[in-house]
């Protein structure tokens, strides 16, 4: 079955097939990406512009791999330090830009929605790499690899999501994505971190971790994204540590082999004890590092295909 979208905006757009196509693809560039000649050249001659309005480390570097190693140009833009200072709104940005006959453009902002505003504007594929609290969908694609690879399937899992989930665009991508799946979800977090409406998502909701990580085939934990608030979420982090943050203990309450997830950046002794996160038997913390460049590669691999105009300069 074909990936017929333009655009990768969210998983809230794709069916179950499309995602499986993503990952299907994205098994064959961790093959690749494990040799030690990395090319391929789906993306050859093609123009790639990584926008990001907020701060990334992992995510930028993972996209630019990504398109190098597809053979892509890529360039890098840090928009907080250039023509958003100036004043310049993010339409004219996204025009100037389009003007330059990018082909693929990954877009990150902190405002929810601004990434499909966006996509409205020009004529090349636009990738969400993270929209405020919306959505983070190559984030959930690659968990769902990771996940995949780890415990052999997608389906019928049980996935707790801990921590800051009322921030998190990471949780949000996720949900929509398992529910595709029939797997059953449960957020885990104080009261003041689980959205308003989180109810009718679907989900199972819990306060208390031994109730929440019970019979857990996986254990998602979140950052708490402080740039996101705007008041007193929690009493303490050292308080939040004792209630929510994974240890040994904690971990204790999910199954045997249950694996730890974390989309980076870590707060080691906020919401994850640095211990588990090191240990290499439950932590898949690295190997979703390397599964978000396969997953980008064929995210945009995909999308190439579907590209309306041919390559700029192919006519010649
Ligand atoms: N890196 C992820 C994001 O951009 C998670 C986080 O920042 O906590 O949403």
């Amino acid at each position: 079955m074909g990936f017929s979208h333009s655009h990768l905006l969210g998983i809230e757009h794709l069916k179950q097939s499309d995602i499986v196509a993503v990952l299907d693809l994205a098994e064959s560039y961790v093959d690749l990406n494990r040799r030690q000649e990395k090319h391929a050249d789906a993306l050859s001659g093609l123009t790639q512009i990584n926008m990001f309005f907020e701060n990334s480390t992992r995510t930028q570097a993972s996209f630019e791999i990504a398109g190098k190693r597809l053979g892509a140009d890529v360039m890098n833009m840090s928009m907080g330090t250039t023509s958003l200072e100036k004043g310049e709104s993010l339409i004219d940005t996204a025009l100037t830009l389009n003007a330059m006959h990018p082909d693929l453009l990954v877009v990150r902002h902190p405002h929810s929605g601004a990434v499909n505003l966006l996509a409205e504007k020009v004529n090349c594929a636009v990738l969400n790499a993270g929209d405020g609290r919306h959505e983070h969908p190559t984030q959930a694609l690659l968990d769902a690899l990771t996940i995949r690879r780890a415990r052999g399937r997608l389906h019928r899992l049980n996935i707790a999501i801990c921590g800051d989930i009322a921030h998190s665009r990471v949780a949000r991508s996720n949900i929509l994505l398992f529910g595709r799946m029939e797997s059953r979800i449960h957020l885990v977090g104080p009261s003041t971190l689980i959205p308003a409406g989180a109810a009718d998502w679907g989900v199972e909701i819990h306060e208390d971790m031994q109730e929440g990580l019970r019979g857990a085939d996986v254990v998602m934990m979140l950052r708490l994204q402080r740039e996101r608030m705007d008041g007193g979420f929690i009493p303490s982090e050292r308080e939040y540590f004792h209630r929510f943050g994974l240890d040994a203990e904690k971990l204790g309450f999910a199954k045997p082999d249950a694996i730890v997830m974390h989309p980076g950046p870590m707060n080691r002794g906020v919401e994850i004890d640095g211990t588990i996160a090191d240990d290499i038997n439950r932590s898949v913390i690295q190997e979703q590092v390397e599964m978000g460049v396969a997953v980008r590669m064929a995210a945009m691999d995909l999308l190439a295909r579907n590209l309306e105009t041919p390559p700029s300069g192919s006519a010649v």
